[in-house]
């Protein structure tokens, strides 16, 4: 458990969020692929231990019968996910990329593993660049 921050990719969401999971785990359903353009990796805090920044700048959208999805009004951002029925209600899964600390924190489950497929994994001929090769790239822009 740790207090964390984190935001959106514009910094138009902000949050704080107090005695966070020092964990993630990571959906591979169709609906979160759509959503986060892959596997989506979230990592849990209750509900009410998760505050937000100044602003009305989440758009929440209900994503099923039993679930609400929220995102960044202004750059789209993935913000969190969380049930709005059953036995897991006041508990909200933040998107793991918005925290500005991840060092430490490893995936301990995964969900709808049958979904996973070629996608899923990572081949060792691929091409892999650092953040100094793509700013090489784009310097020229
Ligand atoms: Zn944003
Ligand atoms: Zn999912």
């Amino acid at each position: 458990m740790a207090d964390k921050t984190g935001r959106c990719m514009c910094g138009a969401v902000s949050f704080v969020a107090t005695d966070m999971a020092g964990n993630f785990s990571r959906c591979h359903c169709k609906m979160c692929q759509r959503w986060a353009s892959g596997p989506y990796d979230g990592v849990q805090v209750e509900s009410t231990k998760l505050s937000f920044g100044e602003g009305d700048n989440i758009s929440v959208f209900r994503s099923s019968h039993f679930a609400e999805r929220a995102n960044c009004k202004i750059c789209g951002s993935a913000v969190f996910w969380r049930l709005t029925s059953g036995p897991y209600v006041g508990k909200t899964s933040v998107a793991l990329g918005l925290l500005d600390d991840t060092d430490g924190m490893m995936m301990t489950s995964e969900l709808f593993v049958d979904l996973k497929n070629s996608t899923s994994f990572l081949p060792d001929d691929r091409q892999q660049m650092t953040s100094e090769d793509v700013a090489k790239i784009v310097a020229d822009f």
